[in-house]
């Protein structure tokens, strides 16, 4: 289930979140985990051979604080650029989050437990880059693209790659036990959840990481439509 020696995907457990490095020329980063995860990062992006200011990108899939935290720590030790989707550029640049919509019963709870959070202008930052269409990453090395998934936010984002590997972020989730596939707890348009899950199939990914658990064999994902 775990990608092969051969994956350029490094998945960077912070918590109960994941962020990503993709090996390239120049390395991106897929996420940023809560704030005061940029150390963690910054010692894998070292670990795997690359200093501070050779990291390429920072892509963050959704505004939520659990995604961006550490997005401008990371920025201001790269000097790297944010790319982010136009909707949600407002809420990473006021340090604030996306709307969190429960999709079930346990969402409902959750969001009780979890409350909103205020922005928190030290842990904003300006997205140099913002897309609302797929975007390639050759620039960097990496044959892949990254593609808007809508419905866990309006603005989320995937990582799609020519090894059969997907980051997902939080368009499927595998937070709580027994920690397999499970469509996302949040969804700020339900609707469009299963058609973007659909969009990732179409490039038949073995491999599926997520923001929270997984990675998911992209089978165990497909069987999320039925
Ligand atoms: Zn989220
Ligand atoms: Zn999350």
């Amino acid at each position: 289930m775990t990608a092969g020696s051969g994956s350029p995907v490094i998945p960077i457990p912070l918590g109960h979140v994941n962020a990503f490095l993709i090996r390239g020329t120049r390395p991106v980063v897929v996420d940023t985990g809560f704030p005061g995860s940029a150390p963690k990062i910054l010692s894998v992006l070292q670990k795997e051979g690359y200093r501070p200011w050779d990291l390429g990108l920072i892509i963050i899939t959704h505004a939520h604080l659990d995604h961006t935290g550490s997005a401008a720590a990371l920025a201001g030790a790269t000097g790297a650029p944010v790319l982010v989707h136009t909707a949600e550029a407002d809420y990473l640049a006021a340090g604030t989050s996306a709307p969190v919509v429960p999709a079930s019963l346990t969402g409902r709870f959750l969001r009780l437990m979890i409350g909103k959070h205020a922005p928190a202008p030290d842990l904003g930052v300006q997205a140099v880059i913002r897309i609302n269409a797929p975007y390639r990453i050759d620039a960097f090395g990496i044959n892949g693209a990254i593609l808007p998934t809508p419905g866990h936010t309006k603005g989320s984002l995937s990582v799609s790659l020519a090894t059969g590997e997907v980051i997902a972020g939080d368009l499927v989730t595998g937070l709580f036990p027994p920690l397999r596939a499970r469509l996302p707890i949040f969804a700020e348009d339900a609707a469009e959840v299963k058609a973007s899950i659909r969009v990732l199939l179409a490039t038949a990914p073995a491999t599926i990481y997520a923001g929270h658990g997984g990675p998911f064999p992209g089978s165990d994902v497909e069987a999320l439509l039925q």
